[in-house]
């Protein structure tokens, strides 16, 4: 075939355009949802018994009149706050009623949604599937291992379209692998075997409600004797990872103790902590109403000493049942999983979800009061450094999950990404500080919370809210002028970050030789070795280059990530061989010499810099008071 001239070219477009557009014309429209009941339950049933080839068989009975039918996978993801739905991963879509094979066809501006002709004379049509989940890591998480597995309902649905999520019942049956233990928010009604059926429910609480399932399993009970029960449900890749000693289980106890005397409330009827420790199953926290989804890797009791940077995970999904869930931003509370999400007051529901993840970390003790502040060091540091601050304010990163989700580019800190996360937690700490610096000590962002979250204590309902009822909230604690206070910090351009609340907390950042212990365990878990506050880099385990930090002495040295340190100073590169020379040349004339390869380029760099290593700590302000100190003390 040889290629049309470029006159011919632009006339086949138009004419293929123009029958595109009448083809789309012609199809069906997606229904939007309207708040009105779906006639009958939608029986879901999941066979995940195939963990070895990870392939989730679905089959779905849904009832339907005769005419024109459209269903949907779920696109917006709660949590995510994004179009995350992985539609490409769901294949084998057959539907058919009485027996009959039907026709489907994908819309062809929405790839999440499927039109169908329902026969007449039908009620009903059955839908098969299945999800494919991701074998490697590349294609996504990994959600089933030979050892655990999760499910996330919106990953095996097709629901209808033209109704609210809630306004659509289902009926899930799962059946495990034989001999697999299961947890999960949802109730069972009925168990045969390896095969559960779980009660009826609305499609906004089943999608909340994911399950995990393994062979190695152990629940502890995180408030005993309690009428509203709160359990960790673990799943590791042997019995031994399961184990918590009795210290450990008394800190995640007190969790449970310190958030009920923050939050002055509970919006579940039971809550539980779905954990998986494996090497294998991909990393996760996910918020839900009655649950919450963590994973982490192996080591999170067996080696305490070490799981530090992992553990304030629960605190913030825990957080997020009150903090997201119940109260939950106007602009993210939309009626089904096809609407679009925004996502303009993540700041809070993020960031503040951040600041007391942290905070009750140190109230229970999951982690010690030194090991937060090491936290706020680090972040105070990233975020001071945030070169991109000044095209880019903190608002227009709570864009960034649907822009890129959670993918940091090859410039993070000028792109900037999930910023309103952490930078988030440095302006809660402002406020939490100016509230006890204006009111004298007598009320803190402590008052705040309980107002804000305490209220319909008991119900599930979400209760939405907007930028103003936050700042309204702060001022029937605290009067002052929120709104300005608040925007000033999320409009701005800087420069740096907002640490005014460290230095009214009596602390300040500075850098030392030596980085914190908990600064050595993050870049430990994340296999790094970082250089970011002295050269301007972080290198891998393999001595590749992973982030260039934006008017660095590094980037103004032309590197860039994607390339490999082969030497320093004429001897083969490693870590603590870097680490001498920049000492060595410290308040010194010579420059320190790094060999860098790049695809088959070699390349010598000649770095005149000579302040010497440098990592972020935090150090007490003389003659002032201790306030962050007396925020990470219990309640
Ligand atoms: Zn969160």
């Amino acid at each position: 075939m040889t290629l049309p001239s470029m006159f011919t070219r632009n006339k086949l477009t138009l004419i293929l355009s123009a029958a595109l557009l009448s083809q789309a014309a012609l199809a069906q429209e997606v229904p939007a949802p309207q708040d009105q009941p779906y006639q009958g339950t939608v029986q879901l049933d999941v066979d995940i018994t195939n963990v070895e080839q990870k392939i989730f068989s679905m089959h779905e009975v849904i009832p339907a009149q005769p005419g024109k039918l459209t269903l949907l996978y779920p696109k917006w993801i709660p949590g995510n706050h994004s179009p995350t739905g992985p539609i490409a991963l769901l294949a084998g879509l057959k539907l058919t009623a009485g027996g009959h094979a039907l026709e489907w066809q994908r819309d062809g501006l929405d790839m999440y949604a499927f039109h169908v002709d329902v026969p007449a004379g039908a009620t009903q049509i059955e839908a098969s599937y299945q999800f494919l989940s991701p074998i490697d890591k590349a294609q996504g998480r990994i959600t089933a291992t030979a050892e655990m597995l999760g499910i996330q309902w919106n990953t095996v649905v097709l629901y209808p379209a033209g109704y609210s999520a809630r306004n659509i019942q289902f009926q899930p049956t799962v059946t495990l692998p034989r001999g697999w233990k299961f947890a999960s928010a949802l109730e069972p009604q009925q168990q045969n075997g390896n095969r559960i059926t779980f009660k009826p429910l609305a499609l906004d609480e089943l999608a909340d409600s994911p399950l995990m399932a393994g062979r190695h399993y152990k629940r502890y009970d995180l408030d005993p004797g309690a009428k509203v029960p709160v359990y960790l449900n673990v799943f590791a890749d042997n019995d031994k990872d399961l184990e918590a000693k009795p210290e450990q289980l008394a800190a995640h106890q007190s969790l449970v103790q310190q958030a009920y005397k923050l939050y002055g409330s509970k919006h579940y009827g039971h809550y539980d902590f779905l954990l998986g420790l494996s090497d294998e199953f991909t990393d996760i926290g996910l918020e839900h109403h009655q649950s919450s989804e963590n994973a982490v890797k192996p080591n999170y009791f067996s080696e305490w000493d070490k799981s530090q940077p992992s553990r304030d995970l629960l605190p913030h999904e825990y957080t997020h049942s009150w903090n997201g869930k119940f109260r939950r931003p106007a602009d993210l509370l939309t009626p089904n999983y096809n609407v679009p999400m925004q996502n303009s007051l993540l700041w809070v529901y993020e960031g503040q979800t951040e600041y007391w993840g942290f905070v009750l970390a140190a109230r229970s003790g999951i982690l010690s009061r030194d090991e937060v502040m090491d936290y706020f060091a680090l972040m105070a540091a990233t975020f001071n450094s945030s070169a991109g601050r000044s095209w880019r304010n903190l608002q227009d990163t709570t864009n960034q999950p649907v822009l890129n989700y959670h993918q940091i580019g090859s410039w993070g800190n000028w792109q900037r990404g999930v910023d309103y996360y952490d930078e988030g937690a440095l302006i809660w700490l402002d406020v939490d500080s100016k509230i006890r610096e204006l009111s004298g000590g007598k009320r803190s962002l402590n008052d705040f919370a309980r107002q804000f979250l305490s209220v319909n204590n008991g119900s599930h309902e979400v209760l939405p809210y907007q930028f103003s009822d936050v700042a309204n909230t702060l001022n029937s604690v605290q009067k002052y002028d929120w709104a300005q206070f608040l925007r000033q910090r999320l409009d701005s351009h800087g420069p740096g970050a907002p640490l005014e609340g460290l230095t009214r907390s009596g602390w300040k950042l500075t850098f030392a030789e030596q980085p914190t212990d908990y600064e050595k365990l993050t870049d430990e878990a994340g296999e790094v070795n970082d250089f970011s506050w002295s050269l301007g880099f972080t290198l891998n385990k393999d001595a590749h280059l992973v982030n260039v930090v934006w008017d660095s002495p590094a980037f103004n040295a032309q590197l860039s990530t994607g390339m490999t340190l082969l030497a320093v100073n004429g001897i083969s590169y490693k870590a603590d061989g870097l680490k001498t020379a920049i000492t060595a040349a410290k308040g010194g004339k010579e420059p320190i010499e790094l060999l860098f390869k790049k695809n088959e380029r070699y390349l010598t760099v000649r770095m005149d810099y000579h302040d010497g290593l440098k990592y972020p700590h935090l150090e007490r302000i003389a003659g002032t008071k201790d306030l962050l100190g007396e925020i990470l003390k219990p309640l």
